[in-house]
């Protein structure tokens, strides 16, 4: 990009409510260096948005015009990583700072992913959004806006700098960015064409699975999933991200699905700090097509067992082309499928193996999200609960119980279907 060089808007960050005392105090010092040493450097990017908005930041980025060799010479606790963009990490204890160097779009022709230093401007026209594009030197104590982000931020307003389709083919993570940035700071995406997002939605397709698998993390896993989902769904990119449920996407407007009230789970947990995992996850997100046609198979005649390692394979192979789940959840995520008709089994020595089974806990709240959801019998999963919390001898009696009265149960299921 060898545009003419703009001039910023410069204002008193502290009309925004950003002082020197929000920014973390290794992040300050790195500033500082960097100055003394003779270069320019700013804190750029989320932190500056997040503070603006009085959020507390995840991080704090630095860019700089040194360049990485030059930035290690300046601190002694610097370390360079990264092949396609070399940047800096400055380590503070368990703190580290990244310190990047302004950087330009990569032209069309040379641009092969290598370093491609620029000018600050440059640097922020490279961004994505204008509000993801604010320099903030807490020296001077002064914010330096190239591309309108500002007013964009006082309008709440999501911008993508530049032309936005260039820039979502450019690069099409950027559309999950931009649903994931309106939905979490409730802004509004700035687009002049509101179908834009479901028409380039398929270039997702080229992009690295494993690169979309983070993403989908993000937005899944951060306490805003269900929102996220609803966005993604009315932009028309869910079903480009999981084309095996994509077919399910209009059904789940009831609030009556699986898959929502995993997402509504996932962010309570979230709310609450409890650890959440991508293979439960996952389970919900694929459970509506693998589970249909696991029925039916088993309709056909074939063993559960090798119907649902079957549908699992399939939906799996279909997955994964487009978003790489790494075996350590994905092993888990069949188990967590395979495992939900064994609840059904409980005679003899049945119940007590499976509750001592490593997957257990994890089958067993995911029959839950299906009993919520209407999938599963909720007696079932009321004796699964109790089954835990009781102590062994009246383990014994509940499965003896069930052995006695297997009539019983069935009459009373089908009288209180009726009669709904
Ligand atoms: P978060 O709070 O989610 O980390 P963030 O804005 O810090 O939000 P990062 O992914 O950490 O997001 O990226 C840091 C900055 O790098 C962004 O603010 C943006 O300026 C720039 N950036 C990140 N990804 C892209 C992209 N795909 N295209 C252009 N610029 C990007
Ligand atoms: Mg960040």
């Amino acid at each position: 990009m060898s545009e003419t060089p703009i001039e910023p808007r410069v204002v008193e960050a502290f009309h925004y409510g950003i002082t020197p005392e929000r920014i973390s105090a290794h992040a300050r010092q790195v500033v500082g260096r960097l100055q003394d040493a003779g270069y320019t450097a700013h804190l750029v990017g989320g932190c500056i948005r997040d503070l603006a908005l009085g959020h507390a930041p995840k991080d704090f980025d630095v860019v700089t015009e040194a360049r990485p060799e030059e930035i290690r010479l300046v601190f002694r606790n610097a370390r360079l990583i990264g092949r396609r963009f070399r940047l800096a990490h400055v380590q503070f204890g368990r703190e580290i700072i990244e310190v990047a160097t302004y950087r330009a779009a990569p032209t069309a022709d040379g641009g092969d992913g290598d370093n491609v230093f620029g000018t600050i401007d440059e640097d922020a026209r490279r961004r994505d959004f204008t509000i993801n594009a604010l320099y903030y030197d807490p020296v001077e104590g002064l914010i330096r806006d190239y591309v309108g982000g500002l007013a964009d931020l006082e309008a709440r307003v999501l911008r993508v700098i530049g032309d936005p389709e260039e820039r979502f083919r450019e690069d099409p993570v950027r559309m999950l960015r931009a649903v994931r940035f309106a939905v979490r700071l409730q802004f509004q995406l700035a687009q002049h064409d509101d179908r834009l997002l479901a028409r380039l939605g398929p270039l997702l397709h080229d992009i690295p699975p494993a690169r979309l698998f983070e993403e989908v993390l993000k937005l899944f896993q951060a306490g805003n999933a269900v929102a996220n989902y609803q966005a993604l769904c009315e932009h028309h990119l869910f079903g480009v991200l999981f084309p095996p449920s994509a077919p399910y996407v209009g059904r789940d407007h009831r609030d009556k699905s699986v898959l929502m009230h995993a997402l509504a789970s996932t962010d309570q947990r979230i709310t609450e700090s409890k650890p959440v995992t991508p293979a439960f996850l996952f389970a919900a997100l694929l459970w509506d097509p693998v589970h249909e046609a696991a029925m039916a198979l088993i309709a056909d005649g074939v063993a559960p067992a090798e119907a649902w390692q079957r549908v699992a394979d399939e939906t799996l192979q279909a997955q994964l082309k487009i978003i790489a789940v790494p075996k350590r959840f994905s092993v888990p995520m069949r188990e967590i499928w395979a495992l939900q008709s064994r609840f059904d089994r409980r005679g003899g020595r049945q119940a007590f193996r499976f509750l001592e089974s490593k997957r257990f806990r994890a089958a067993y709240d995911f029959l839950g999200l299906r009993a919520q959801a209407g999938g599963a019998d909720e007696a079932l999963f009321d004796w699964w609960t109790r089954f835990q919390e009781v102590d062994d001898k009246e383990r014994q009696a509940m499965v003896e119980t069930l052995n006695e009265q297997p009539e019983k149960r069935k009459r009373r299921r089908r009288r209180s279907r009726r009669s709904r």
